[in-house]
């Protein structure tokens, strides 16, 4: 029997429309700055979406389009000049960022507060202890989805292919909260398919088509891509399509976590509002 979809997008339309009863009922203004740096197209594409997702639930949207030659120290100050802006409630800087400039040291730079990525070393700290604050929104969309179809995380085997800071490791830490046993695996791993067949959740975040084959999962299993491939024949995920016919849920790429991370950064952002304005204890 083929898999049943997980309809990411669905569900971010409703995440997106609980995000905007939340800002209607704060009658205040919401604020998020996104900064994107150089002229990468896919980045582009993910800053204007993210813009056109503010305004569909009322948060103010402030653009910050650098040239690709500006310099560490000028990002830098733009990011200071945010951190102290109070309409700025959450601060976004899309990633990559141009090799001349240390991600690190940028991501570093925005205030805890207004670190609605989560991508901060206290927030990763944070969350790394369970008192998470800000969680980075595709992870945190994973965990939406599966408890959507209403997955059983505690006992269950997580394995989560991928350990990127952004991804694959915050994705591993929500669901060992959630009382999975989790497997991380990595471009490392020996005998990769042995492990993800022993997955009742497997999560891919590895950023190659098709790295998942049917073969590789175990009869029943949920599924979720994160990957997101550009090729010839259009975007698709890590999961090879075929792999449909073995799982017991599976999230679609187009689809699936991408609407997700943006409802969740959303929803970030009224959370940094409400730590802003005293009206959450932020830990
Ligand atoms: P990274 O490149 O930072 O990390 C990829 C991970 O995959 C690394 O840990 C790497 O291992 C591992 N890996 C690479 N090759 C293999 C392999 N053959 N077998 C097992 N593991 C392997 O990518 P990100 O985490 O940033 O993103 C992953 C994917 O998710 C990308 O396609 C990205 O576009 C997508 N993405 C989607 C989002 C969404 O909203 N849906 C948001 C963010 C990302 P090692 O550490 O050893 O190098």
């Amino acid at each position: 029997m083929a898999a049943t979809v997980m309809d990411g997008k669905a569900l971010a339309a409703c995440v997106r429309a609980e995000v905007a009863v939340q800002v209607e009922a704060l009658g205040a203004p919401v604020g998020l700055a996104t900064v994107l740096v150089g002229g990468d197209p896919a980045s582009a594409i993910y800053v204007r979406r993210k813009h056109e997702a503010c305004q569909e639930v009322g948060i103010e949207a402030f653009d910050h389009h650098l040239p690709a030659e500006t310099s560490e120290a000028d990002l830098l100050a733009l990011v200071a000049r945010l951190n102290a802006d109070s309409r700025v409630n959450g601060i976004l800087v899309q990633l990559p960022l141009p090799d001349h400039i240390d991600e690190g040291r940028v991501l570093r730079a925005v205030a805890p507060l207004k670190d609605v990525d989560g991508f901060h070393p206290q927030s990763a700290g944070q969350l790394y202890l369970g008192e998470p604050t800000f969680v980075p929104a595709t992870p945190s969309g994973v965990l939406e989805l599966l408890a959507a179809y209403d997955v059983p995380i505690a006992g269950a085997h997580a394995v989560v292919v991928g350990r990127s800071a952004i991804v694959g490791k915050p994705a591993a830490h929500l669901l060992l909260q959630a009382n999975a046993t989790v497997t991380i695996c990595h471009s490392r791993t020996r005998d990769l398919a042995a492990i993800t067949r022993q997955a009742d959740i497997l999560v891919a975040a590895v950023g190659r088509p098709a790295v998942i084959t049917t073969d590789m999962v175990k009869p029943g299993a949920t599924v979720i891509d994160v990957g997101i491939n550009r090729t010839e024949t259009g975007i698709v995920g890590d999961v090879d399509p075929g792999v449909a016919a073995v799982a017991g849920l599976l999230t679609p790429v187009p689809g699936g976590v991408g609407p997700m991370t943006i409802a969740l950064l959303l929803r970030n952002t009224v959370r940094a509002w409400n730590y802003q304005a005293g009206a959450l204890a932020f830990p």
